[in-house]
């Protein structure tokens, strides 16, 4: 549903000196066109917003406008704060976003600075404008259930019954990555409107009018091996603990509400909508612990279902770090997707890559798409994505493609796509970037690096030394954020994104950039002791120094 104050870039014409500068502005904008409250600059996930406030994001859009191409404009937490004078080669943009010293580091310092409008969060990808909409956290959560469907179900999840909740920025796209790997899904969210807009949007096959109605479409489904996502307007605190008191285990369960925040994100069980918005001004501290309370009861329900058979894991929220300090002891008994289903291929740098049509031509996504096939036949995660994303997901904002692709194979679809622009193959020049959840690029203990091989889970060089190596390396933005869900303590990260031109200055920041931000990926792995990484190092020529035998 297109927000006509926000509307989608493109065309040919420039309002920048140079289409790198031309490149950001429309990312900025393409953010906000696809973000869920574009109004209050919040892109998904309760908080993560696009810049600090309105006369904080006018003048980054009028510096975008004016800056030359040997200038970096600095930008402290969604704040611009000046441009300095660097050279051709050098990022246009430089960002951290917020980074609160280690002792600070709690969500209520966050909230208090953000209150005082110091400080803002820039979630993942949404405060350095590299958002794409649903489709990068779809093929994610796919890729999550496809490997659960070859670890335990041989290959498919046709007849398997999925139950997640939170059908918001992110979480909505879990309807359409169940339906797509077979599944009967059913999705649980406690606001009606959320539920709505992604049936509304294609994403959600059916709302159901209540819990055994939602079941009974789920039951039928699972025995006819067909697959079905349904909505129910609800709470999963109340939801889950009724399916499982049933004695209804589903094969799969998972959550992507907003339980990272307990105050503008995790709805409480008993409170209205409204209730809830109240509060959040009225008294913070009690909203925070009944939405402790019912995340405990949300989480002893999935712990139920994991003794009970199911494949049980978080899907990213911190509910189970809210869970165990509220009391829930064997809360970390659940597994964390990066660590049960997609290290293996973080090991060998794969991981959420993507590039955006900055002309807003979709054709210039499906010639793109032909390319990518075309040199990767053997890759059956890509292929077939590529295949699925065409039927199944629709284009928002700026067209845009996701593939998980590793070292050496990004790098190769860039330059194609680099000359593709140089010869007039496209309608215009391409952006690249990726997810922070990638390999070099994320120190988050209880998301990215939970039980890393050699216990480095907390320690965040690996990522500064990213987006440090990414600034020598010419990329044209490269951020540093920090807080994680929780806003504060959680998470530092490193995000980097590139503007393929047709020149040949940026086939060289390209080369640069992209090679050496998937050998810091592959490093870091090598480093931690996993053999998939010390291969793949050796393998593709990386030149990292094993020191482990002395
Ligand atoms: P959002 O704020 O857009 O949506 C959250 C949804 O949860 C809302 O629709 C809300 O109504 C619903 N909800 C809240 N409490 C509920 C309850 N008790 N029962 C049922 N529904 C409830 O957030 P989002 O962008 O969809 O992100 C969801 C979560 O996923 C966040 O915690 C985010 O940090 C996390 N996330 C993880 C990854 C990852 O690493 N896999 C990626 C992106 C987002």
């Amino acid at each position: 549903m297109p927000n006509p104050r926000f509307p989608t870039p493109g065309g040919p014409v420039l309002r920048a000196k140079g289409w790198r500068q031309e490149a950001l502005l429309r990312l900025l904008e393409n953010v906000l066109c696809v973000g869920e409250d574009p109004d209050n600059l919040v892109v998904y996930a309760a908080l993560g917003r696009a810049a600090r406030n309105w006369a904080a994001h006018d003048r980054i859009v009028k510096t975008l406008k004016t800056m030359d191409e040997d200038q970096t404009l600095l930008i402290q937490s969604g704040k611009p704060i000046g441009l300095i004078r660097t050279h051709v080669d050098a990022p246009l943009v430089i960002m951290a976003n917020c980074n609160i010293v280690g002792q600070w580091a709690k969500a209520e310092v966050f909230y208090e600075l953000q209150d005082k409008g110091l400080i803002c969060w820039g979630g993942l990808t949404a405060g350095a404008w590299q958002y794409i909409g649903s489709q990068g956290v779809i093929q994610g959560t796919y890729e999550i259930f496809m490997r659960i469907a070859e670890k335990r179900f041989g290959g498919t999840l046709a007849g398997r019954f999925v139950l997640t909740a939170g059908l918001g920025g992110m979480g909505g796209s879990q309807p359409l990555a169940g339906r797509m790997a077979g599944a009967a899904i059913l999705c649980v969210d406690v606001d009606p409107v959320r539920a709505e807009k992604r049936k509304a949007i294609g994403y959600l096959d059916a709302i159901a009018p209540d819990l055994d109605a939602a079941l009974a479409l789920i039951s039928a489904a699972k025995s006819e091996g067909r697959a079905l996502s349904v909505g129910l307007v609800g709470n999963a605190a109340e939801v889950y603990p009724e399916i499982l008191r049933r004695g209804i285990t589903p094969d799969v369960v998972t959550d992507q509400t907003a339980a990272h925040d307990l105050v503008y994100g995790y709805v409480p069980k008993g409170f209205s909508l409204d209730e809830v918005k109240a509060l959040r001004t009225s008294d913070p501290a009690r909203l925070m612990a009944a939405s402790r309370a019912s995340i405990v009861e949300h989480v002893t329900a999935m712990l139920g279902f994991q003794r009970a058979g199911a494949e049980v894991f978080d899907n990213g929220n911190l509910i189970r770090t809210h869970a165990r300090d509220g009391g829930v002891a064997d809360a970390f008994d659940i597994p964390i997707f990066t660590e049960a289903y997609l290290r293996p291929l973080f090991c060998r740098a794969i991981g959420p890559f993507r590039w955006m049509a900055l002309s807003g031509d979709a054709d210039d996504i499906r010639k793109i798409d032909d390319l990518v096939v075309e040199r990767f036949p053997d890759n059956h995660i890509v292929t077939n994505w590529i295949r699925l994303a065409r039927a199944n997901v629709p284009f928002e904002g700026l067209p845009a493609r996701i593939a998980w692709l590793g070292h050496g194979q990004r790098t190769e679809v860039a330059l194609a796509v680099n000359a593709m622009v140089r010869d007039g193959g496209l309608a215009g020049p391409v952006a690249f970037s990726r997810d922070h959840l990638d390999a070099g690029a994320m120190a988050h203990p209880n998301i990215m690096t939970e039980r890393m091989k050699d216990g480095s889970d907390a320690i965040a060089d690996w990522p500064l030394i990213d987006a440090m190596a990414l600034c020598a390396s010419k990329a044209d933005l490269v951020v540093v954020h920090s807080g994680g869900g929780g806003y504060a303590g959680f998470m530092t990260s490193a995000g980097v994104t590139l503007v393929a031109d047709g020149t040949a200055a940026a086939d060289s920041r390209l080369s640069s950039a992209l090679t050496n931000d998937t050998s810091i990926g592959v490093m870091r792995y090598a480093d931690a002791g996993y053999a998939e990484a010390v291969d793949e190092a050796r393998d593709k020529g990386i030149d990292w120094f094993d020191l482990s035998a002395g």
